[in-house]
């Protein structure tokens, strides 16, 4: 029989996050009908690593240790990708569950990866420059041996960004003895990096949008936003809605909410963020709690923090029509139900923030070529990519008569399973 893994309970990876991931790939395995002993090995990352390390704060006497991880969940499909997080409640079960969601992430959209997660559990908030800088190149350091271009390939996550990945190129360059750009994405472009990495995530969510609203026949011409997380995902998603002739009505970050009926001055915002790190103080419009910011009347919702922000508790009273998943799993699988109940597509995070992977990509193939792409081309490609994959999403959910977090599932699912079968089991 199936699940010899779960004989023995796996309280490894025991978080809500990695219960969701389950509660997801359980309903679509049995839906597609997926061979039980596939099944039983994708439920489960195929290696972790937990470290624990010091760093020393600025104040020199004060020396703080620390928990980094990093899962690769299935290294089937090439080297795995997948973000560094740094957050005080990052735990192996929260970095398991969002390198599985990886994996499904690069299957969806067709990418030789399998799908990763590191973090380190610190308060990115309260670190200086320089201690963020120390417990980058020690983490590097701890997990060296894990990552590399065809092995393991981070890149930016919540509390990380092109200043920490530059970091972790020189760190591992020193190593190796020789500059490898190509060990990690989201680099600045001076590195190597693409220059719309930084933008991807955000715009490629929003680029979603107008595929997304025409299943619902809705005009996305001043379509009111509220967008939940202000970071990169969330503001240049901000940035592309304004672009696109959307209303940003609400934005939120750490610090709670800004609501103004007739739009928020993005680049205000993201310039108040630049200098004062969070929207705390910013005067351009009525503040209001981040629980309040999922009520605020709007046709588009984009959660695009952390996750389990929709549940069943809020799920009844979200007035957005579409919502577009820029975080990884915002949503349970009970506030999934009703909102399907009541109408509301989502589009899911797997499809709708994989422009993220897809410039990393982009980037990690350009590094290995040493051959750098225009802005344009990568936009092109980036924007083809995704539209294609919503494209082939939208088709199995018409075809199966199912939602489009499990029509993305069934599509990404079923290609890691395919891939894992012709290759067989060693020995
Ligand atoms: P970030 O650190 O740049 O920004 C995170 C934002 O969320 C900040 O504004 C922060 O203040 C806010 N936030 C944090 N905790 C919050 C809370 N409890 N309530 C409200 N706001 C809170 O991170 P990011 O890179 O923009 O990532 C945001 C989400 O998008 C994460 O779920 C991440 O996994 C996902 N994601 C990121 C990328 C990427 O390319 N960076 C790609 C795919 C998915």
């Amino acid at each position: 029989m199936a699940h010899h893994i779960l004989e023995g309970g796996f309280q490894e990876w025991e978080s809500p996050l990695y219960q969701e991931a389950l509660k997801q790939f359980d309903h679509v395995a049995e839906l597609m009908g997926l061979d039980h002993n596939v099944a039983d090995r994708l439920r489960v990352p195929q290696r972790a690593l937990v470290v624990t390390f010091p760093f020393r704060h600025d104040d020199y006497s004060e020396v703080e240790s620390v928990f980094g991880y990093r899962v690769q969940h299935v290294l089937t499909m090439g080297p795995t990708k997948g973000g560094i997080r740094y957050a005080l409640d990052v735990n192996l079960g929260e970095v398991a569950a969002l390198a599985m969601l990886m994996t499904w992430k690069c299957a969806i959209v067709g990418l030789p990866f399998g799908g990763a997660k590191g973090g380190v559990r610190v308060d990115p908030l309260h670190l200086t420059r320089a201690e963020k800088q120390r417990v980058t190149r020690r983490y590097v350091t701890e997990i060296i041996g894990f990552i590399g271009p065809s092995r393991d390939i981070p890149a930016p996550d919540m509390g990380t960004d092109e200043q920490t990945m530059a970091w972790i190129m020189d760190t591992y360059s020193q190593q190796v003895g020789h500059a490898e750009p190509s060990v990690v994405t989201g680099k600045p472009p001076e590195l190597g990096g693409s220059i719309a990495r930084r933008e991807a995530t955000g715009r490629g969510v929003m680029s979603l949008l107008p595929l997304a609203a025409a299943r619902l026949g809705l005009d996305t011409d001043g379509a009111r936003v509220a967008i939940h997380g202000f970071g990169n995902v969330g503001s240049y998603a901000a940035v592309a809605a304004a672009e696109m002739g959307c209303r940003v009505v609400a934005v939120s970050d750490i610090s709670g909410a800004v609501y103004r009926g007739d739009g928020v001055d993005v680049a205000a915002a993201m310039e108040w963020v630049r200098r004062h790190r969070t929207l705390e103080g910013f005067g351009g419009g009525d503040r209001l709690s981040n629980e309040d910011l999922f009520a605020v009347d709007c046709d588009v919702l984009v959660p695009a923090a952390v996750g389990g922000v929709i549940t069943a508790a809020n799920a009844e009273d979200i007035p957005a029509r579409v919502i577009l998943e820029g975080a990884n799993g915002p949503t349970t699988t009970e506030a999934d139900a009703i909102l399907a109940d009541r109408g509301v597509l989502v589009v899911p995070d797997v499809l709708a923030n994989s422009g993220g992977v897809t410039a990393s990509y982009f980037e990690w193939v350009q590094d290995l070529q040493h051959y750098f792409w225009s802005e344009s081309e990568i936009r092109g490609r980036l924007h083809e990519i995704m539209a294609r994959a919503f494209r082939e999403v939208a088709a199995v959910a018409d075809e199966h008569r199912v939602d489009l977090r499990t029509a993305a599932l069934i599509k990404g699912i079923g290609r890691v399973a395919r891939a894992k079968l012709v290759r067989g089991v060693f020995p």
